[in-house]
């Protein structure tokens, strides 16, 4: 906490040197220029010599060793004390002696030696009952100051109250400061945070009413330590932030390392712990610089939390080791104690981050596996799917190659049946001997290559049966149908490959002999002729005798131009030998 400005004393260096009793001359310059204080104070003892009046002199020591406690300057503190002593018992002072017993009371209470709080009784006790009213007051203020610091909270706080009273009995506005600033210590102490601000804030308006805005900003700072308690971080490091400003000009370093600290704390709490940890660092360096081990080890405490929410466990466990060992009261077992708690809070704390840092990398493999998985289904489906479409692929193929084997059939029974019906239209269906269509296509085919010099050589055989007629008439038509198709079998079997037998009528036969010339025409027609005549017909036919006619004609290429021409010709010759008595074979007279 910050100290309460003591009531120093010093305006009344030159202003009121003759003025008994009031130990109020230098207060604002205590809190505001602490070394300049004490500087202008041994230049007056020592220009002033022993002309000093008793009331001045004690004033202006009680204003340097209140200084010197702000500046932590013992030995301008023990000089002030000193002095104070002697002017006790040279001038028979018992104020002196009190302002002595105040000053060491405030050294020990703040650094925690020696019985500080029996001293602040023992000097009170030659004050407190003290005709001068201010005297009286400033003692009772003391007595609050000394238990609000030493922490007796309960005790503090009726006598900040009855200092307040007794202040305002006075019209001392700085007074009312002073002892509102103490009970805001003595309530925070007790935890009473929201009491504590308020007696703050009434301190802070008190003390501007004095005009004294360096303690405006002084107990800013202690109020900005609440401010922090009820979550209010913007406004408590704004405080503390205009505290350290000033603290920094007066050159009161162990302030400002208490604003430094509570600045630290305040950006902590708004979440910049990097920030806050590296200002915290740096305060201790200053405090361990400056000697300043009485605060220190809060301050190594405040750094070690920082530490550790900033996750340097091992700056932490240092801090707190060395807190440890600068706490006097703490004995050498209790201090290994101490560390090995320390060590296994650490140990503690380390492992949980490994499990953290092994449970994230556990994390980290859980995602991997599972994309791993992700990606093994996503191949399989595509696998799956590639699969389909091969099959598909597969049966489409197979169906296109049936529907293909399919069209050759059917292009193949397509073609033999056009075969077929191209072979139907060139027979005759009685016989299945060539018919009169395929006899003229031959006949064409040969008279179109018939500009050779072989051309006359071809020879016509027409045949016809005699009276046939008389033989459907006497057994019938399909007895006669049977004749016909005996005899077709006859000519078959008797006219060579080389010609060309047809059926090109009812009865009626032609013969195509290429190249034969008419000799070997005729000799083939009397053959056939005699052959027929002499055909052993079956029993069961009623026939007796099958004779047949036929008329020979040779292609000239005069008379015998074209195929009716040559037909014609034949057709003469058939008959003339007709009328000739059938059974016969006339060559045409046209020809040859
Ligand atoms: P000719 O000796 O003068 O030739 O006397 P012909 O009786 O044979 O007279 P023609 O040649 O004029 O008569 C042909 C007869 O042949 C007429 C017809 O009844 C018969 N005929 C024609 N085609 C067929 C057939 O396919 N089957 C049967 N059974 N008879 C047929
Ligand atoms: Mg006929
Ligand atoms: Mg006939």
């Amino acid at each position: 906490m910050r100290r309460g400005p003591w009531l120093g004393l010093l305006l009344a260096l030159v202003a009121m040197p003759a003025v008994a009793a009031s130990m109020n001359g230098f207060r604002e310059q205590v809190v505001a220029d602490p070394h300049g204080l004490i500087a202008a104070v041994r230049q007056q003892l020592d220009q002033a010599g022993t002309t000093l009046q008793p009331a001045r002199e004690r004033e202006l020591l009680w204003g340097m060793g209140t200084a010197a406690i702000n500046s932590n300057d013992d030995a301008a503190l023990a000089e002030a004390t000193l002095r104070l002593d002697g002017l006790a018992a040279v001038a028979h002072d018992p104020v002196a002696a009190a302002a002595a017993g105040f000053l060491r009371a405030r050294h020990d209470i703040a650094n925690g030696v020696g019985d500080g709080l029996g001293e602040a009784l023992r000097a009170a006790d030659k004050v407190l009952g003290h005709a001068d009213p201010g005297i009286a007051a400033w003692a009772r203020f003391q007595l609050c100051d000394a238990y609000a610091l030493d922490e007796k909270a309960a005790k503090a706080l009726p006598l900040c109250h009855q200092s307040t009273e007794a202040y305002r009995a006075l019209g001392d506005d700085f007074g009312m400061g002073d002892a509102e600033n103490d009970e805001g210590i003595a309530l925070a102490t007790l935890g009473r945070v929201d009491d504590a601000a308020a007696a703050y804030e009434r301190a802070r308006q008190y003390y501007a009413k004095a005009n004294a805005e360096q303690l405006v900003v002084m107990v800013g700072d202690n109020l900005a330590k609440m401010y922090l308690k009820q979550g209010r971080a913007g406004e408590a490091l704004a405080l503390s932030q205009a505290s350290l400003k000033q603290e920094l000009a007066a050159g009161r370093i162990s302030d400002a390392l208490d604003s430094s600290t509570d600045i630290a704390m305040a950006e902590a709490a708004l979440g910049r712990h990097r920030q806050a940890y590296t200002r915290m660092r740096a305060a201790v360096a200053q405090a361990r610089r400056a000697g300043i081990n009485g605060q220190l080890v809060d301050m190594l405490r405040t750094e070690g939390l920082m530490a550790e929410q900033a996750g340097d466990l091992r700056q932490a466990l240092a801090d707190e080791r060395e807190a440890a060992k600068l706490s006097s009261n703490v004995d050498t077992p209790a201090l290994r104690a101490i560390e090995i708690e320390l060590e296994q809070r650490y140990a503690a704390r380390e492992k949980e981050l490994r499990i953290s840092e092994l449970e994230h990398a556990n994390e980290l493999k859980d995602l991997q596996l599972k994309a791993a998985q992700a990606d093994a289904a996503r191949r399989r489906a595509q696998q799956q799917r590639q699969r389909l479409i091969n099959v598909t692929i597969g049966l489409l193929a197979a169906a296109l190659l049936l529907i293909v084997g399919l069209l050759v059939l059917l292009l193949r029974a397509q073609r033999r049946h056009a075969a077929e019906l191209q072979a139907q239209t060139l027979r005759d269906p009685l016989t299945g001997m060539a018919n009169r269509r395929a006899f003229q296509q031959r006949a064409n085919e040969l008279l179109g290559r018939a500009r050779d010099a072989a051309a006359p050589l071809h020879v016509l055989l027409l045949i016809d049966i005699d009276h046939f007629k008389s033989i459907n008439d006497s057994i019938g038509h399909l007895q006669g149908d049977r004749v016909l198709r005996l005899l077709t079998d006859y000519l078959r079997a008797t006219v060579d490959d080389a010609s060309f037998v047809a059926r090109i009528g009812g009865e009626e036969f032609a013969v195509l002999c290429p190249r034969a010339g008419l000799t070997a025409g005729l000799r083939l027609a009397e053959t056939l002729r005699a052959g027929a005549a002499g055909l052993a017909l079956p029993q069961d036919l009623p026939v007796t005798r099958l004779t047949i006619s036929i008329g020979v004609a040779q292609f000239d290429g005069v008379r015998c131009h074209d195929l009716s021409s040559w037909m014609r010709a034949a057709d003469l010759a058939l008959y003339s030998a007709k009328s000739g008595g059938r059974d016969q074979v006339v060559a045409s007279k046209l020809a040859g």
